[in-house]
């Protein structure tokens, strides 16, 4: 048993009244299914904060190796779970005054060591402990400068802050909380379908709609032989990035060809564009609903590209017949978006040079106000519910297991 313990506080669901119940137990097992791929942790929830402490010691032979530790490898993937705002490595003591300044100075000896000047906050959630929180501070800051008599006090700008919560059992001493991942618990929301393409835009799509809660099934577009196989890969290797933080990915290939061929062949070229458009979310919804999901989620940004235009929005909401198109990314700049695929890792990934299928048979001047009579003219000439079946049925399914493969 390692006696550092991990504190996380619960963002939004505090909120969440009479709902509260289920959206921590989905936040509990959720945690405790990404803890799993490290080793055996005990996680409790307690108002509003999570404790969770790891119950196996480190092997000596990786603490030898300088391999990271139980806790570290936990700490690092607790930052990446939805429904959590913030947390910090911590240890806790029995809540008495003495042991509780021992505890600052010893466990904070580092950053207590190194700082010039420092502050202590307290927080008192158990009123029936005797001292109100000012003392609290007053008591473990001049014990602090007992033992480190370099140091000043500064409430203003600290350079470190000895924090103290006495909670219902135990006290706790920590220094500052980091920002974790904030939204809901993933699945807690029920489930949204994304449109992955190969870019940058619609992984940063689906680690938004995660973070709103929605568990994530990752639809793809592919056309071999003209998006090959390492294409392919690439946006499964997206669909593995996004499950960082979604956790469990469903990923679907859809074989594309034939559609595309077909409309290359049948249709008028200005609106080859948007027809593909039309096609990708009339198949993502069969299997959406196939899958119980409630939404599908694309990548689309206002005025981005020629088919997102209001135009082009309208003449893809409305083959969608029974599911909501959730756009995160809709009113954001483009720069915007690539500063979060950055933080989530997937830029470095979506920047390689492999094409997406709708790259082919592209005209050099697509329709960007397409009319929806002159859509549903061209379309008159196919068989849309046929070609929709046909890439249902050729659909292809991996399960990609967070942490198992
Ligand atoms: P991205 O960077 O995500 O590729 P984009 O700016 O290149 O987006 P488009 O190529 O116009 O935009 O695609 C708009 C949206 O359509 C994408 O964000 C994605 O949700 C969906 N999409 C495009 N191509 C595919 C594909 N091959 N498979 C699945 N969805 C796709
Ligand atoms: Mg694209």
């Amino acid at each position: 048993m390692n006696d550092e313990l991990i504190l996380l506080k619960c963002g939004e669901i505090s909120l969440k009244g009479l709902n509260r119940r289920r959206f921590e137990s989905i936040l509990l097992s959720n945690l405790r299914h990404r803890l799993r791929r490290v080793g055996s942790f005990s996680c409790q929830i307690l108002q509003s904060t999570v404790t969770v402490s790891c119950l196996e010691q480190d092997p000596p032979e990786a603490l030898l190796l300088g391999a990271p530790s139980l806790m570290d490898r936990a700490y690092d993937e607790c930052l990446r779970v939805f429904g959590f705002v913030s947390a910090v490595r911590a240890r806790g003591c029995p809540k008495e005054l003495p042991l509780i300044c021992e505890l600052a100075a010893e466990y904070l000896r580092e950053p207590l060591s190194r700082a010039r000047t420092f502050k202590v906050e307290s927080k008192r959630a158990d009123k029936s402990f005797p001292y109100p929180s000012p003392q609290i501070s007053a008591e473990v800051g001049a014990f602090v400068l007992s033992r480190f008599p370099h140091l000043k006090v500064d409430v203003h700008n600290p350079d470190f802050t000895v924090h103290v919560e006495v909670r219902d059992h135990l006290a706790f001493v920590h220094g500052d909380a980091d920002p974790a991942a904030g939204g809901l618990p993933v699945s807690s929301s029920g489930r949204g379908t994304l449109m992955l393409s190969g870019g940058i835009d619609s992984p940063v799509a689906g680690y938004l709609m995660a973070r709103r809660g929605l568990r994530v099934d990752a639809v793809h577009f592919h056309s071999f032989p003209y998006t090959g196989e390492r294409a392919r890969q690439k946006v499964e290797e997206l669909a593995r990035l996004v499950g960082r933080y979604a956790g469990d990915v469903d990923f679907f290939v859809v074989p594309f060809t034939h559609v595309q061929e077909v409309l290359r062949d049948t249709c008028s070229p200005e609106y080859f564009t948007i027809l593909t458009r039309r096609f990708m979310v009339r198949i993502t919804e069969a299997i959406a609903l196939s899958r119980e999901s409630g939404c599908l989620i694309t990548g689309e940004s206002l005025g981005q590209v020629a088919s997102q235009t209001l135009e082009g929005l309208l003449a893809t909401n409305c083959v969608a017949q029974r599911l909501p198109i959730l756009r995160p990314l809709i009113g954001m700049d483009k720069e915007d978006i690539v500063a979060i695929s950055r933080k989530i890792g997937t830029f470095e990934t979506s920047i390689e040079p492999y094409e997406d299928c709708c790259a082919l048979f592209s005209p050099k001047h697509p329709k960007t106000k397409p009319k929806l009579p002159e859509l549903e003219r061209e379309e008159a000439k196919l068989d849309v519910e046929g070609l929709v079946r046909e890439a249902v049925e050729g659909t292809q399914l991996t399960l990609l297991r967070y942490g198992r493969d």
